[in-house]
């Protein structure tokens, strides 16, 4: 059976692409921001908030769902979805991230990755047709394949060898999905027929890297195209170059979608460039932690600047942090330890993210992108950092 994933590309604005995507879920307008919910939720958010800020899609992660409750028990409850009551579209990562990221003792060879769960110590290894085995019980809209994660710096040689082996693994993945595809459903345990799946382009900071990656993995074809490796502590204006010049030798009929990035100015710019899709743990995480973005740049609730502080967080956000409580509350929420402040923070932080992504769309749609870009960026930076 296909994927019945579709992509239209509706409207251009310079690089900037305007575009929708379908799934078994449901449709996504892109450009789009993707919320995290790591193991199974967005952190300190119910369902019925992300669908309220306007999350068309969260990312659930593959190494924690595998570790724990298991995709073979997620599979037995009808399937992630089902599971975790989220009707609308999910994308899965293929586990390696985390791999490299969080689990211990990890050893990696051409077979696959071997390491050691960091909640008990249990020994695994994750294979491209096992993350791809394991994506396909998830039953997420959108699965990953399994690359290898290379550290920053790494040399053009280490560059070379990491690249051409995800390139190989980017192959054993979808030579399994289309073994699932092509009968293996049940074997596998799959709980979504329609799931589509995407490669990753790799080749860290190096131009002529990216480039063959991206010819070779779009030799192998997929429903996407991601752009992996990138936001992992290189210079700015070289993670902007390279998504610029990797992005140009994607297919304009796919989707693209930058991994792991960013910050709401790199959102912006990187749709400048022609990307399509974002995930980023930085608006929950940092909402956790007390730092809130806003229209006019962040501020930290902790500063005592905020102690008698009747605003809003953002007078220009619409969400129910902003409509209901002021910073000084909110200030006092964090500093009392309410579980509370993580929920509110959060609740403004995607609400800042994904008001953005719409702004984004509606000025693309508008040809006015780039003014919107200029005015963004000024805008952002008018508040000093104060934390
Ligand atoms: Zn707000």
């Amino acid at each position: 059976m296909p994927s019945s994933f579709t992509f239209s590309l509706l409207a251009t604005d310079g690089a900037a692409r305007l575009g929708e995507f379908h799934t078994p879920h449901g449709s996504v307008q892109t450009p789009a921001f993707m919320p995290v919910g790591t193991q199974g939720s967005v952190k300190a958010m119910r369902h019925r908030d992300l669908e309220e800020a306007g999350a068309q899609i969260i990312l659930g992660n593959t190494y924690h769902l595998y570790l724990r409750p298991g995709d073979r028990l997620i599979a037995r409850r009808g399937g992630l979805h089902r599971f975790i009551g989220w009707p609308h579209p999910i994308l899965t990562d293929s586990g390696g991230y985390q791999v490299f990221s969080l689990a211990e003792r990890r050893k990696i060879t051409e077979e696959g990755a071997e390491f050691r769960s960091h909640l008990d110590g249990s020994l695994h290894l994750l294979t491209p047709e096992g993350a791809t085995d394991i994506q396909a019980r998830l039953g997420s809209d959108i699965a990953m394949v399994l690359d290898e994660c290379l550290a920053f710096p790494a040399t053009h040689d280490d560059a070379v060898r990491s690249m051409e082996r995800s390139v190989r693994w980017a192959g054993r993945c979808r030579a399994r999905m289309t073994q699932i595809r092509g009968g293996a459903a049940g074997e596998a345990g799959a709980t979504n027929p329609g799931q589509a799946q995407f490669g990753i382009v790799q080749g860290g900071i190096f131009q002529d890297l990216r480039d063959r990656s991206a010819a070779a993995t779009i030799e192998i074809g997929f429903e996407g195209y991601a752009i992996g490796g990138l936001s992992v502590g290189e210079p700015l204006d070289l993670m902007y170059m390279v998504v610029a010049e990797t992005a140009r030798r994607l297919p304009d009929a796919q989707p693209r979608y930058l991994m792991g990035t960013g910050t709401p100015e790199d959102l912006v710019e990187c749709v400048a460039r022609g990307i399509d899709m974002f995930d980023c743990v930085l608006p929950t995480r940092n909402a956790r932690n007390g730092q809130l973005f806003t229209s006019e740049g962040r501020l930290n609730i902790k500063n005592a600047r905020y102690a008698e502080d009747e605003g809003p967080v953002d007078p220009a956000c619409g969400c129910y942090t902003c409509r209901t409580h002021s910073r000084a509350y909110l200030r006092h929420l964090y500093l009392a330890g309410e579980m509370a402040a993580g929920a509110l923070n959060t609740l403004h932080n995607l609400s800042f993210y994904l008001d953005t992504m719409r702004r984004i769309r509606d000025a693309i749609s508008l040809r006015t992108f780039d003014t919107f870009r200029q005015e963004f960026l000024r805008s952002v930076s008018r508040l000093s950092l104060d934390s």
